[in-house]
């Protein structure tokens, strides 16, 4: 397998035939495994043998999906888990201990933004925000106790781009892991292992099931972290289901194709939206108007597939705007093949106050559109029927 390009490597890696010749792997719903004799038993438990055991360790599907998501981001080893949190979660819990601290991006996923404030200082781990750009700011928040720098690039929903090469750099010469979520992105788009990172976490529940079906997390790494994650994970039970794994691996074998269509419409519907009339600003990684556009071209392929802008007219017109949408869903997903539209400060952001918002890039007008693989014309004349308030 080692010769052939990603988007082969998507489809082609497949577990070995059953022995039934099936052309598409079997789902293996099975909690356990029978062993030939205890002797073999014996081995299995004790790491001699290579060999599933309970699907809480291991399953064929959830296995498939890990030899796949390692080889797509570049990583030597990978680890599945329930949901996207279950994956960040468990990435802190297995490689932190009490009194450890956490430098972070100012811009994170709400419950990313929980774990750090509400639940992991219970044991102790605490975590310092910086500004997403601000590279100074990484350097001088880390200290001693310091394990983890953690990012999301882009990020959610303020479409920050961060340098991950040059923030990689300052996290080696600190001895520091760099931890990247990479859902906006998916390998696709951007490799941050190939770019210095030390982990990247992934809720494959975005874009690598791409049409909004299941949940599903997982974490790429080295050989090294991976094992250690085992450790935790085997034992603290945050297990993918082997449906949702086998969903997700057939899923990955158009992740490429779409990606490229999310894109391609998403870049088109930004450059669309920057023209209206009742439109204050737009923000999407490959326009030249981003501030960290010359990153974005350098580090992503491609733009990615979510799109923010602000109507003219704040929190009412937000509102409106969303209420005359008719092909657009309104919910919080993202990264399906179904365009979603969201508006951060009445929903996943309103917990926060106005200033935190502003802090975080979330202005009360600001809507948030991921955009599906619908024909662009329908969704191009939805957004414009709704900005006209028809
Ligand atoms: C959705 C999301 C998560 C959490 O994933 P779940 O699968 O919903 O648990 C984490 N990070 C980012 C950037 C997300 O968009």
């Amino acid at each position: 397998m080692s010769k052939y390009r990603s988007e082969t490597l998507a489809i082609r890696i497949q577990n070995e035939r059953s022995g039934e010749a099936e052309h598409s792997v079997p789902l293996y719903l099975t909690s356990s495994y029978v062993f030939e004799d205890a002797e073999q038993m014996r081995a299995a438990f004790s790491d001699e043998i290579e060999a599933n055991i309970y699907s809480r360790y291991s399953n064929p599907n959830v296995d498939e999906l890990l030899e796949k998501v390692s080889r797509l981001e570049e990583g030597e080893a990978a680890w599945g888990t329930a949901t996207g949190m279950a994956a960040v979660f468990t990435t802190f819990a297995a490689l932190l201990q009490n009194g450890d601290h956490i430098v972070s991006s100012k811009s994170v996923f709400g419950s990313t933004h929980q774990l750090f404030v509400n639940i992991l200082p219970k044991w102790g781990i605490t975590t310092t925000y910086v500004d997403s750009i601000d590279y100074e700011g990484y350097e001088q928040e880390i200290r001693p106790e310091t394990k983890i720098v953690y990012i999301e690039t882009p990020s959610n929903p303020g479409l920050d781009i961060i340098d991950i090469k040059r923030l990689a750099k300052i996290c080696k010469a600190k001895n520091v892991l760099l931890v990247v979520d990479n859902c906006f992105a998916t390998p696709v788009l951007q490799r941050p292992l190939t770019l210095g990172a030390d982990i990247v976490i992934h809720s494959a529940t975005k874009y690598m099931d791409g049409q909004g079906r299941v949940l599903g997390g997982l974490i790429v790494s080295t050989k090294e972290i991976i094992d250690r994650i085992q450790a935790f994970a085997r034992h603290s039970g945050p297990a993918l289901s082997p449906f949702n794994a086998w969903v997700l691996s057939k899923s990955l074998e158009t992740l490429h194709l779409r990606m490229e269509k999310h894109c391609s419409q998403a870049f088109e519907i930004a450059k669309r939206l920057e023209k209206s009339e009742f439109v204050d600003w737009v923000k999407y990684p490959f326009l030249g108007s981003h501030p960290q556009h010359d990153i974005a071209r350098e580090q992503m392929s491609y733009g990615g597939g979510i799109v923010t802008f602000q109507v003219k007219g704040g929190l009412q017109a937000g509102r409106k705007f969303l209420d005359s949408l008719q092909l657009f869903s309104l919910t919080p997903n993202l990264g399906d093949s179904r365009s979603i539209a969201t508006h951060p400060a009445s929903t996943t952001h309103s917990k926060l106050k106005p200033e935190e918002r502003e802090a975080v890039g979330i202005s009360d007008g600001l809507v948030r559109l991921s955009i599906g693989l619908e024909h662009i014309e329908d969704i191009w004349e939805d957004l414009e029927a709704a900005l006209k308030g028809e």
